[in-house]
């Protein structure tokens, strides 16, 4: 796939750039850093030069999670940029300040940052700002200093082709967002000593959207896209009590997160946050239990690379099977209970 080249005007300006040097947006959520942009950190180090860490929010916010970044194993340097405008990720708002960071005389060779919602807004947006493209939702890079390209790879058609997709050195800053299943997290170093640097916010008067309000689920379960064990249900539990009665003792014992196919998502079984797969969250816990769903590809394209998958379905012959480490042919609703009393126990 051949990656549209900049503009001549951009590219002159960037012709010395070669060695790479990395900018991370250091994502984070309730005071602490989003496990995504510690797997975007890992990606980030295999480029094979310096990295530095961008935070930007709100002023209560920056200043704790400075502390946090400066804890990183991996950052040569971290950038921070507080701002009451900054409280909350709007694209149109952030972005401009990338643009004056990223413009003509940048030291950065690559913009990186985790595949996350917010990200996915705002990365192709600077990029389009600065006429260079974006590349989306990778799992491998390999960078080449001679001659200054990078090749990437990422999932398409739900996960059943790799496409890889070479960024040439023509393109003078490169963009990508990094799927976090794909890369470890990057840990914390106690004696990591990053140089910190304060940035004037870029004041927007002018923006066409804004912030009214979050709604976020609350949940005492584990986050869903980082948690070691998912229990998964799909329509076979048949209403949103059931799936409730039924799932929830089991993830209890488990201490794990809830998951669902769309099929239980849309006959309302299951809140919308908890789909998995192609339209839904990324996942890959160590253990990943579906319950009642067949395996669609679009399904699996959310939770195949889990280490250990078991599968419950009634139907020997439900394509779950083929990529279930353990299956169960039962009726799910005597061999959950079952098994919830088995691990209590
Ligand atoms: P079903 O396919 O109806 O399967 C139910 C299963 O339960 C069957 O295998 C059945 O044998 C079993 N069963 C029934 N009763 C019992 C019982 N008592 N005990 C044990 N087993 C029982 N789907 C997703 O999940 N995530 C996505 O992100 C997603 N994105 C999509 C995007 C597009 C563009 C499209 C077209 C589809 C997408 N889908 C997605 C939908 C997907 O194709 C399937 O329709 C969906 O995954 C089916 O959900 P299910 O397995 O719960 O339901």
């Amino acid at each position: 796939i051949a990656v549209v080249a900049p503009t001549r005007t951009f590219a002159r300006a960037y012709a010395t750039a070669t060695s790479p040097h990395a900018l991370l947006l250091i994502e984070h959520r309730n005071g602490a850093v989003e496990s995504g942009s510690l797997s975007a950190l890992t990606a980030a180090q295999q480029l094979g030069g310096p990295v530095t860490g961008i935070v930007v929010g709100g002023p209560d916010e920056v200043p704790g999670i400075l502390e946090k970044a400066k804890k990183l194993k991996g950052l040569t340097s971290i950038l921070h940029s507080a701002s009451p405008q900054y409280a909350f990720s709007v694209p149109e708002i952030v972005s401009p300040l990338l643009e004056k960071l990223l413009g003509s005389g940048t030291p950065y060779t690559h913009v990186v940052s985790s595949h996350s919602s917010a990200a996915k807004a705002l990365l192709p947006r600077v990029a389009a700002k600065l006429d260079v493209p974006a590349v989306s939702d990778i799992t491998g890079l390999e960078h080449d200093a001679s001659s200054g390209s990078t090749t990437f790879t990422r999932p398409i058609y739900a996960g059943n082709a790799i496409a890889t997709v070479r960024a040439p050195s023509t393109v003078p800053v490169k963009f990508f967002t990094v799927r976090s299943t794909a890369f470890s997290a990057a840990p914390e170093d106690e004696s990591a000593s990053p140089e910190v640097k304060a940035l004037e916010p870029v004041q927007v008067t002018d923006s066409p959207t804004e912030h009214i309000s979050t709604e976020l689920t609350k949940s005492d379960r584990p986050e869903l896209g980082t948690a070691k064990r998912v229990v998964s249900g799909g329509r076979a539990l048949k209403n949103a009590e059931t799936f409730k009665k039924t799932l929830d003792p089991l993830a209890d014992v488990l201490g794990a997160a809830v998951g669902a196919s769309r099929a239980a998502v849309d006959a309302g079984y299951a809140d919308n946050s908890l789909q998995v797969g192609q339209t839904g969250k990324v996942v890959a816990p160590e253990l990943y239990m579906a319950i009642g769903i067949s395996g669609a590809i679009q399904h699996l394209a959310g939770m195949k690379d889990s280490k250990m998958i078991v599968a419950i379905n009634k139907d020997a012959d439900a394509p779950i099977f083929q990529v279930a480490d353990v299956g169960l042919v039962a009726d799910l609703f005597d061999a959950v209970p079952e098994l919830t009393e088995k691990l209590k126990n």
